[in-house]
């Protein structure tokens, strides 16, 4: 094995026959089709096969295989066949959604795969990670994920966090010098970066070593377990309910298997119509149909540019009522344009500098000189705010790759948002020159002297105020303005943080970003919706209420607060003043974990956005925490729940009103599997007790699971996203599931189609055989749970909701009608499964009873419709009325 760590840069560089200019795409190409993608084995997928057999595993498998069992001792050849092909259906079923939801998933996975600053050909270029081959020359910035293995040519202050590998969660500091040993552990080998490592501060040359499985991290890759995500919240929640409801259900069957032999039923019938009830009537599907409404709901959000990391941030975004943005990027368009420049004493617009000013022309030059993107043929590579005074330096015909190999760059300090100040080291005019930029108020007070056109003067309380107000006053424009200042040092030399004080002023530099056009809506929407925008920024206080006001965050009421306000405030005054401050400026990532933490001490969900490097913690604190996609450092998606691929503030809205969309689908269908159930077992009960005939046969019950605990309630989990949800006010996090509305409404809606099952399996009593009353009840009760469907579409009426908005209910329950009359009808089936033929009038009551419970239902959402629609009106006209007054 070569030990890179032992090697200088000429001879690493040597050994894959490559220069700092990097690979040439040829070469590259090449390498990639003899080496491999740059990526990991996957842990190997569980195949179809082992898929489908896992579905036997389950308990009510198992139940239904006894079951099998015993059909075949009693010599009923045909109850066996139907109970074996219901156990193959049912595993095919849950075998195809483990698969879908798997699938779903894993591409939403491949969306958030990384992208690799590389040096091809000279140019830095960025590539999908699993491009990177051995010999390319990786550019690693703060905020970078580590794609792949590499000895560091050039090092820049580099801090790397290797905990994934080492388990040493302390960033390490790296070097580029050789180590002189044969063998040094991974942690001490501080010339070397490995996958999967972020970049925590600074920045570096690296060249690539190692890829894919030939890393340290596919070393040891095929030890890791992928972690396996914990059920969601609800998932817990409904797996311990549906514990106790089986527990409660087995407790019926034993008394339903009881009564039945007292009434001298043989052994082996009994037990078999015990064990069919308890498959009917146990709801297995709840959990596995809130993983396949949160799949199919993922699936939408990420079409809509919200990709979901977490699947039980989908639960927690239906209770989210904070949201706190930042607005560089994610409320504004990040689409930077330089507009007044501030130099020798003179505002000018940006397309009015005149060169032959020495000061303008190093202003210029400097603007470019500490910078770290590049604007190519287009193709922009960096931070917004740089790509803008790179343009500006080409509106001027200033080629930043010559400016830059004319003055290369010897040290550096880079951005932090902490410091708000970026210092690089040039040979300038013969003299060692640090170059600064940064926050004016940061920079200002670092300030001692400035540069006129007839050379340096002291720089004077009056220059400061008159900076300042010129800063005001771009600022109050919504502008972000940009100080720029220089330092001539001694000698060359590795420049810190000492460094960066007594100061020359050099001028401003005041870029626009215009708001996005969504912006102003979705905070509309958000306030609407009882949520609270909060605005948290780096930029000036100034500029960020300026954004605020026009996008509507700020209000009349509203405070905004400083960065340095807030060190002063007690947490007793800042939970007190914080439903009422809209704008954080001027703050650091650790004030957002204290803004967070704030309001979760209020009780209250908060969304969090982040994209630097040190929001981590703040994004891993909030309940939600989302990263920025175009934007954000691979350090900050790491720590997200949610990754939003257009940078949009907009879609954390969108996000909130299909996470409540979501929650309200899983809850639907949940009313849908258990008012069904119910209504069976409440039919089997009565007749039980009042020692009537069995009201099923067990493959009637078997039938009735299989056709509607499945299609229907994924179907309705498949409701189309609605904004009204947005009028409601956020869900309470600690509220169940189960809330007495809901088991209000279970058991009335159980009670109306157990009723009417009733009620036509009487008329088949007074009319015929057992056999005919079995075969009315059976189809009304599953005929009425196909109806019911609509009826669990949503809590208003169908008409309300659009009848025709939900194809998929349409076709559950079309394939569900047709499956029942063919079983009625056809007369190979109805042997199969135990029917007595029907007359066509006994058919058409059949149908017409499976109805009624559900026009019944209707009519009263309509009339609920009515009266609240009704009640909101009068609401909208009183809020108009007293607005008018208070006017
Ligand atoms: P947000 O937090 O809303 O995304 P932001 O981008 O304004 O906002 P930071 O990136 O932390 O927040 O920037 C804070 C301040 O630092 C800016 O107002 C600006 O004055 C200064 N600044 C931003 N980018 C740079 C940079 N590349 N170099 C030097 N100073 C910068």
């Amino acid at each position: 094995m070569k030990n890179f760590f032992s090697k200088n840069i000429k001879d690493s560089l040597k050994e894959f026959d490559v220069t700092t200019n990097g690979l040439t795409n040829k070469k590259a190409r090449e390498l990639l089709e003899s080496v491999g993608e740059n990526v990991l084995n996957e842990r190997k997928k569980k195949s179809t096969l082992s898929v489908f057999i896992d579905q036997f595993k389950d308990l009510l498998v198992i139940i239904l295989i006894i079951a099998a069992v015993i059909s075949m001792a009693t010599g009923n050849i045909e109850s066996t066949i139907v109970i074996l092909a219901v156990i193959t259906i049912n595993s095919i079923l849950g075998t195809v959604q483990y698969i879908k939801a798997e699938q779903s998933l894993a591409s939403l996975k491949s969306l958030t795969s990384p992208n690799a600053k590389v040096i091809r050909e000279g140019i830095k270029v960025e590539i999908p990670s699993k491009s990177v081959v051995p010999g390319d020359i990786l550019i690693l910035e703060a905020g970078d994920l580590v794609v792949a293995d590499g000895r560091i040519l050039e090092n820049f202050s580099l801090k790397v966090n290797e905990s994934s590998l080492t388990g040493e969660s302390e960033s390490v500091d790296k070097i580029s010098y050789v180590i002189d040993k044969d063998e040094v552990a991974l942690g001490d080998q501080k010339n070397m970066v490995f996958s999967s490592s972020l970049v925590t501060y600074g920045r570096a040359t690296v060249l690539v070593t190692n890829t894919g499985m030939n890393t340290e991290l596919g070393k040891i890759a095929t030890l890791m377990e992928e972690t396996q995500e914990k059920s969601t919240p609800l998932q817990a929640s409904l797996d311990a309910f549906s514990k106790k409801l089986a527990l409660a259900i087995i407790g019926i069957c034993i008394l339903v298997f009881g009564l039945s032999l007292y009434r001298g039923t043989n052994v082996l019938d009994s037990l078999m119509f015990a064990v069919a009830l308890a498959v009917a009537a146990i709801p297995e599907a709840l959990s596995s149909i809130v993983t396949i409404v949160l799949a199919i709901g993922t699936q939408s959000m990420a079409k809509e540019n919200a990709i979901i990391k977490k699947l039980k941030a989908v639960e927690g975004l239906g209770c989210v009522s904070v949201i706190c943005s930042d607005k560089t990027g994610t409320l504004t368009q990040n689409k930077m344009t330089v507009k007044k420049i501030f130099v020798d004493n003179k505002l000018v617009n940006a397309n009015e500098i005149d060169l032959k000013n020495p000061i303008a022309h190093f202003l210029l030059t400097s603007s470019i000189l500490c910078n770290d993107s590049t604007s190519i043929d287009g193709n922009e590579i960096g931070d917004p705010t740089e790509v803008a005074l790179v343009n500006l330096g080409h509106d001027y015909s200033i080629s930043e790759i010559d400016c830059r190999k004319n003055h290369s760059r010897l040290s550096e300090i880079p951005f932090d948002s902490d410091r708000k100040l970026m210092s690089t080291l040039h040979k300038i005019d013969g003299k060692s020159t640090m170059i600064t930029k940064g926050a004016l108020d940061v920079l200002l007070d670092r300030v001692t002297s400035i540069k006129t056109i007839h050379g340096l003067k002291r720089f004077t309380n009056e220059d400061k105020t008159h900076i300042n107000n010129i800063n005001k006053k771009l600022s109050s424009q919504g502008l972000r303005v940009l100080a720029f200042a220089y330092k001539e040092l001694n000698e060359n030399k590795n420049i810190d943080l000492e460094d960066e004080n007594g100061f020359t002023f050099l001028g401003l530099i005041s870029m626009i970003d215009p708001p996005r056009e969504e912006s102003k809506s979705a905070v509309t929407d958000c306030l609407k919706a009882s949520i609270k925008p909060v605005m948290i920024t780096g930029d000036h206080k100034i500029t960020a209420s300026a954004i605020a006001k026009e996008i509507g965050i700020l209000q009349e009421d509203d405070l905004a607060v400083e960065g340095l306000e807030l060190d002063k405030m007690s947490d007793n005054e800042l939970f007190s003043k914080l439903e009422h401050i809209s704008v954080y400026a001027r703050v650091s990532p650790e004030h957002k974990i204290r803004i967070v933490k704030a309001w979760q001490n209020k009780g209250k969900i908060v969304a969090m956005t982040g994209d630097g490097v040190n929001d981590a913690p703040a994004l891993k604190q909030a309940d939600i925490g989302i990263a920025m996609g175009i934007t954000g450092t691979e350090v900050s998606k790491d720590a997200a729940s949610m990754i939003l691929t257009d940078d949009n503030f907009a879609t954390i809205v969108k996000s909130v009103t299909n996470g409540r969309n979501i929650y309200a689908n899983i809850k639907n269908s949940i009313k849908f599997l258990l008012s069904g159930n119910m209504s069976g077992i409440l039919a089997v009960l009565y007749s039980s007790l009042f020692a009537l005939p069995v009201p099923f046969a067990a493959v009637h019950l078997l039938f009735i699971n299989l056709l509607t605990d499945s299609l229907p309630a994924i179907a309705i989990g498949m409701e189309k996203s609605k904004k009204d949800v947005l009028r409601d006010k956020p869900r309470d996090a600690n509220e169940s599931i189960l809330s007495q509305d809901f088991i209000k409404d279970v058991c009335i809606q159980g009670l109306l189609i157990g009723i009417f099952t009733m009620i036509s399996y009487h008329i088949g009593l007074t009319k015929g055989s057992d056999g005919l009353a079995m075969t009315m009840a059976f189809s009304t009760l599953c005929l009425a749970r196909l109806f019911h469907g609509f009826n669990c579409r949503g809590r208003k009426s169908i008409f309300s909701l659009g009848v025709f908005n939900n194809t998929f209910s349409w076709i559950a329950f079309i394939v569900g009608v047709i499956l029942v009359n063919a079983v009625l009808l056809i007369p190979g089936l109805q042997g199969l499964f135990e029917i007595t033929p029907l007359a066509t009038s006994e058919l058409l009551s059949v149908h017409l009873f499976a109805f009624l419970p559900t026009l019944i239902i209707q009519i009263f959402k309509v009339i609920r419709d009515i009266v609240e629609s009704k009640k909101e009106k009068i609401e909208i006209e009183n809020d108009n009325e007293s607005k008018v007054q208070a006017a």
